[in-house]
């Protein structure tokens, strides 16, 4: 759907807006879970476990158990001590969630704390309770284009194209990192919606001229306001996954410009400021499409996780 007065040349970039799809899916959601409790009496389950005290692993969990009650989810959580985990205590712990009938997700917070083995925790989730989806047999099965749990933030990306009438099929879309969780694997579904694509990561040469090409342009690196307006093709869809805390006032006016109070507002609040891998004030004047950080991506992530887990219960429950 455009939004945009037609024909309105505008210097700044249209907003392409996570918070609106998120909260389209998010009512979806909650009115199939409705169903599932009024037609069969089920309540998906989500179980979240979280290691330690990372600051921004912390938020994202908190912001799902929130989501969860919002649409009607049961949510169980488990804050475990960083010192007292083990690889193995983990295993035990993600059995017993894969061996209970009322649990249907299972959502180990990543990154895990040094000494615990991350692929060995995701491969024991269950694949039919893996609601982040990055178990090998859910990206096998994604691959092959069979039933699975895809991985949140890709699929959310899709879903936001799609939803805000972004143009897919045909397009030449570039992805800047080649992560499991995010590059790969949304290079794969943009391949799969039909986009010419190219993956770009740290040894690409020259960079700018690669993803100038693009008509849609993701980024997900980890490296705030990385990605400048000579990267960007003049009127491209830009979408930046990149959630980076930046703390030093000079920086924040740097990436903002003209738009830096309210951000130095935040950072004084808080100590620090969300900005994703783009630079906010160069690409604005290029794009023809951005997501803004924070309300974009991020918010799609939860939204799909919740969507996720609605899919493991009927799919587990009412054998589909
Ligand atoms: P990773 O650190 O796993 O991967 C980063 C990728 O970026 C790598 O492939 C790396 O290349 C590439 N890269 C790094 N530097 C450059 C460079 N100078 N030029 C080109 N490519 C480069 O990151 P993630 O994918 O896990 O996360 C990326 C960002 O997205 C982070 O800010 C993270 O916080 C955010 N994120 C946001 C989510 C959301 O819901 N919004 C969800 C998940 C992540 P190489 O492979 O060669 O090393």
């Amino acid at each position: 759907m455009e939004t945009a007065t037609q024909g309105e040349e505008s210097a700044r970039a249209q907003k392409l807006d996570g918070a609106r799809v998120a909260a389209a899916i998010k009512r979806e959601v909650a009115e199939e879970i409705e169903g599932l409790r009024r037609e069969h009496g089920i309540t998906p389950r989500l179980v979240t476990v979280l290691v330690g005290e990372d600051p921004a692993s912390t938020v994202y969990v908190r912001n799902k158990i929130r989501t969860c009650e919002e649409l009607g989810i049961a949510s169980e959580h488990h804050h475990l001590d960083a010192g007292k985990t083990t690889t193995a205590s983990l295993l035990e712990m993600i059995s017993s969630f894969n061996g209970r009938e009322d649990v249907d997700g299972v959502l180990v917070q990543l990154p895990l704390p040094a000494g615990v083995e991350e692929s060995r925790v995701i491969e024991a989730i269950s694949p039919e309770k893996d609601v982040d989806g990055f178990h090998p047999v859910n990206i096998g099965r994604m691959i092959q284009r069979r039933p699975a749990l895809l991985p949140c933030t890709p699929a959310g990306i899709i879903e936001l194209l799609e939803r805000e009438g972004v143009e897919i099929s045909g397009a030449r879309a570039c992805v800047v990192g080649r992560s499991q969780i995010v590059g790969r694997p949304v290079a794969e579904l943009l391949l799969q919606h039909d986009a010419t694509v190219t993956v770009c990561h740290s040894r690409t040469r020259d960079l700018p001229s690669v993803t100038r090409q693009a008509d849609i342009l993701v980024v997900a690196i980890g490296r705030a306001g990385f990605i400048r307006g000579e990267h960007v093709k003049p009127g491209a869809t830009v979408v930046d996954v990149g959630m980076n805390r930046v703390t030093d006032e000079e920086e924040v006016r740097e990436l903002f410009g003209a738009g830096a109070e309210r951000r130095l507002k935040t950072l004084k609040e808080r100590g620090y400021t969300l900005v994703g891998d783009v630079h906010p004030a160069e690409v604005e004047r290029v794009a023809g499409r951005l997501t803004p950080v924070p309300g974009g991506v991020g918010l799609l992530t939860v939204a799909m996780l919740m969507k996720n887990t609605l899919t493991a219960a009927r799919r587990r429950r009412l054998v589909e």
